[in-house]
């Protein structure tokens, strides 16, 4: 079993918590936001604003052929991670994704098809069954085996599935600790801007744009907007090749479409502009015009963390781990990335649970990652530092849910494995 301390609780941050936590190994979070879960204010993780459409196919036009292969791999990841978490409560899709042009813009389509390889041409009449409500006369083009995840969902039961922990595999709860931003990671040391360290055998820096400037990493804006509309009758993700507004479509539900999303140098975090809104909003009606009689729900806007070569940063040396750069892609590449670090650390392997004794013990040994100058666990005051509740809390759980392990190895893999 290896102590782990991780900064950032955000999709990356979750994924490798959750992961590990499986594996048997004692994990610590800590993040600058004050809780797990989204306001919708642009704060804390930019996962919670996502449209969370998983699309090999379509980023290949903009990260090459190698996001398109983190992303299949990814596709087949999450398969698992969803049916392990709750398959109910976190729905997943994977029925494709549609690339669709006005006549006039076939110019434009033509160029970004030129560098999506795999896109299918639809005759209309293929079209119009698949998705009946689009507006008639579009051209359309099937990316095959694309798929759709709700990133709120996922995010909370990533979180959930590590904190109320009663079954097996996980054998001891993440503790997670909020208001809690991280100065710098280092190998094996995460240290908190109040100064106080967070120890451990492996530290993992997942702080996205917080990792700056140790990483050249900038914040690119994304709006997006959530729209109500009873039975909007959109199957699939669609996205629209136009020569200025880049929008796509998600439906979340049955009653709830997303449609987003724009892209902007910028890392203001205001709420979303008029242009913009009106942009998407406009696009997305002369895409489905049944979206005349939405409701706005939501307004929302982020940051997405990108370096600048606007690739993923996967990093491994020894004691340290660094997962950066998910740009507009995260949902799609975080799971291979996070498991390809884990093989390349030596942390896939399914950790021993260890036989653990009772009180402080627990905290420096089973656990390991504690907080530096922590000399007894009775005494809160060293764990002030740590303003969120996971700092007490979680490790008091710890110690209960400790003192029960036995000492058998568990069986399960690190990602699971969908079922064929
Ligand atoms: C509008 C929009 C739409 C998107 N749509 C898609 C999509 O359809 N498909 C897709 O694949 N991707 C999409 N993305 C991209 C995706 O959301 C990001 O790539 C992903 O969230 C990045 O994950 P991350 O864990 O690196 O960063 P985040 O999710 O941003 O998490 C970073 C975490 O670090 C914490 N933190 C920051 N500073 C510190 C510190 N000093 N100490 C401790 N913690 C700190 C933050 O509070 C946060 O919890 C979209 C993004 C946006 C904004």
């Amino acid at each position: 079993m290896a102590r782990i301390a991780i900064a950032g609780a955000g999709l990356a941050g979750r994924l490798f918590a959750w992961a590990l936590a499986r594996a048997g190994h004692a994990v610590t979070v800590v993040d600058a936001a004050a809780g797990p879960f989204t306001r919708f204010d642009a704060t804390g993780p930019a996962a919670f604003s996502a449209a969370g459409m998983l699309s090999p196919l379509a980023e290949q036009e903009q990260g090459g052929p190698q996001v398109a292969a983190w992303g299949w791999r990814s596709l087949q990841l999450w398969q698992g991670i969803v049916a392990a978490l709750a398959p109910a409560a976190v729905p997943f899709r994977r029925e494709g994704s549609l690339l669709l042009a006005h006549r006039g813009d076939l110019g434009t389509a033509q160029r970004v098809l030129a560098v999506v390889p795999g896109a299918q041409r639809l005759e209309e009449a293929r079209l119009q069954a698949l998705e009946p409500a689009l507006a008639p006369g579009l051209q359309g083009w099937l990316l095959a085996d694309e798929g759709l995840i709700a990133p709120v969902a996922a995010m909370e039961a990533l979180y959930e599935a590590t904190v109320n922990v009663t079954t097996a595999p996980l054998s001891q709860p993440v503790v997670w600790c909020w208001n809690s931003p991280a100065a710098a990671v280092r190998p094996g040391v995460v240290e908190l801007e109040n100064g106080a360290c967070l120890h451990a055998d492996w530290a993992i820096d997942t702080r996205g744009l917080g990792a700056a400037p140790a990483l050249p990493v900038r914040g690119v804006r994304g709006e997006i907007v959530t729209l109500s509309l009873p039975s909007h009758g959109l199957a699939r993700p669609v996205r629209l090749l136009h020569p200025r507004h880049r929008v796509y479509l998600v439906p979340r539900t049955p009653d709830e479409v997303a449609v987003g999303a724009s892209e902007i140098e910028s890392e203001d975090r205001s709420p979303v502009s008029l242009r913009s809104a009106v942009e998407l909003m406009a696009a997305a009606h002369s895409v489905l015009p049944a979206l005349a009689e939405a409701r706005i729900v939501r307004l929302d806007r982020h940051l997405r963390p990108a370096l600048p070569d606007n690739l993923p940063r996967a990093e491994c040396e020894p004691g340290l781990l660094r997962l950066n750069g998910l740009y507009r892609h995260g949902w799609l590449l975080a799971p291979a990335l996070v498991e390809q670090l884990l093989d390349e650390a030596g942390l896939a392997q399914v950790a021993q649970v260890a036989q653990v004794a009772h009180g402080a013990q627990v905290a420096q040994v089973a656990h390991g990652a504690q907080v530096a100058n922590t000399a007894h666990l009775a005494n809160a005051a060293p764990f002030a530092g740590l303003a969120g509740l996971g700092g007490i809390t979680g490790l008091a759980t710890l110690i209960k849910s400790t003192e029960s392990l036995g000492s058998s190895p568990s069986s399960s893999p690190l990602f699971p494995e969908p079922s064929p």
